[in-house]
């Protein structure tokens, strides 16, 4: 694009962020400083959710898992102000908080993210425990702990069997799994575990469970949650002292509300470049965005996307061409507690505990990255390269598939 007469004074143009973890200090540190650029997320911390599961153990505490947010944003440059975004108007181009505070925009970038999502069934909201965030899953193993101290049989009933329910039981066995009585029953709407993964996984985690006091309730739905009881659609009940609501993510009423997703629930639908079908001055990063080809909601493609539609915002109020956004081919690490860990890549699922290693290298990884004052540890640096194999393996590497496969440390699930 050329400009007849003067530059525009980039500095001058407004971009502001709305939400800020994965998609969104991405976004916001991929933004030099001297761009005005204003940053809204009501949480004051960044926080890793693919290993929040570890809380539930306590391998992991709280704080472990969250770096401050307020330090990184002004180590980029820009400005933090801890509000909600509670409307946009795009024909306005501004957003409103719910302090009341209105934020004029050039370009805005939005990573809200996904809400936990309940389907509306009846008293899941009140009687089941969230999985969401480090603070549900310290909920979590606080009230387990009360529990094996105050009586023998504990029934845990965990609504879900995907990626969360999955990690759950993993570290529930783990922590809580020799508890004389504990009985743990897993609800899956779908006929299989993990029904997003290919289906080799299903039998595995089931032979891991022979003949520990786990049953899984595939093909099963939750029609009503009560204290103390599930209600399944089928007609039968479960007794329960602690309820897991691991049933996924919705998208916010947000999305709707300001016209950039087509009806309640949606997510909102963007162009390759990420720029929102409605509005072309909104990209939209993360979870929220909607793509024509369905992506999986991961973090490390939130965060290639944070880092597009900082670009294409500039790019955008720069007159330059938008770049198109390609997700990258990375493997979903799945772990199973201390009983196995998978890498799914496409159709391919290897097995093996070292999985776990690599789980654990790319949150010391992401955490290194995200916030550059906080130097590598020795165990971030022992843990990454031991599981460099793993990666490789996960990513193709056919030397490294060998030697760890003759090593008996990986399975090739088929
Ligand atoms: C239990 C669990 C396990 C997971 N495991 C994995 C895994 O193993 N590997 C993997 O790659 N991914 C995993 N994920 C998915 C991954 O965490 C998400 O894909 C990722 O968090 C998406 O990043 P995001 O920035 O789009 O949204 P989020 O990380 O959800 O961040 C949204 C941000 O927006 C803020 N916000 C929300 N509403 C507003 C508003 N109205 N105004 C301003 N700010 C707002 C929030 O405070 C938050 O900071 C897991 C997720 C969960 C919950």
């Amino acid at each position: 694009m050329f400009f007849i007469g003067k530059k525009p004074n980039l500095s001058s143009r407004r971009i502001v962020v709305a939400g800020a973890n994965f998609a969104g200090l991405c976004a916001a540190r991929a933004i030099p400083a001297g761009w005005s650029v204003t940053v809204l997320d009501p949480n004051p911390f960044f926080e890793f959710l693919p290993n929040i599961h570890e809380v539930i153990s306590r391998r992991k505490s709280p704080e472990s898992l969250r770096l401050d947010k307020a330090a990184i944003i002004k180590r980029a440059g820009h400005k933090w102000i801890a509000q909600r975004v509670a409307a946009i108007l795009p024909d306005k181009k501004q957003v409103v908080c719910d302090a009341g505070n209105v934020f004029e925009y050039d370009a805005l970038i939005l990573a809200v993210g996904g809400e936990n999502n309940t389907f509306g069934i009846e008293g899941a909201a009140q009687y089941a425990m969230p999985f969401k965030c480090a603070d549900h899953c310290a909920a979590i193993n606080r009230r387990l702990e009360n529990l094996v101290h105050r009586q023998k049989g504990i029934k845990v009933v965990i609504v879900g069997g995907g990626l969360e329910g999955v990690e759950a039981l993993g570290e529930i066995l783990r922590a809580f799994g020799r508890h004389p009585g504990i009985k743990i029953s897993v609800v899956e709407g779908q006929n299989r575990l993990l029904p997003e993964a290919p289906p080799v996984i299903d039998p595995v985690l089931r032979r891991h469970c022979k003949g520990l006091a786990v049953e899984f309730l595939t093909g099963e739905r939750v029609a009503q949650v009560k204290e103390g009881k599930v209600f399944l659609a089928s007609g039968k009940s479960l007794e329960t002292d602690i309820t897991l609501w691991t049933g996924g993510a919705k998208a916010p009423d947000l999305l709707y509300e300001s016209g950039l997703a087509q009806r309640p629930g949606a997510w909102a639908e963007v162009d390759k470049h990420l720029a929102s079908k409605a509005h072309p001055s909104i990209f939209v990063a993360g979870d929220a965005a909607q793509l024509e080809s369905a992506l999986p909601k991961q973090a490390y493609h939130a965060m290639d996307m944070g880092r597009l539609a900082a670009q294409n915002a500039m790019n955008l109020l720069g007159g330059k061409e938008l770049a198109t956004y390609s997700p990258s081919a990375k493997p979903a690490l799945i772990s199973f507690g201390e009983m196995d860990a998978f890498a799914v890549s496409g159709n391919k699922v290897f097995a093996g505990t070292i999985f776990n290693a690599a789980k654990e290298a790319v949150y010391q990884l992401v955490m290194t990255r995200m916030d550059s004052s906080r130097p590598p540890t020795r165990a971030a640096r022992a843990s990454w390269r031991g599981a460099q194999g793993a990666l490789n393996l996960a990513l193709g590497s056919a030397s490294s598939l060998s030697s760890l496969l003759a090593l008996g440390k990986i399975r090739a699930l088929r």
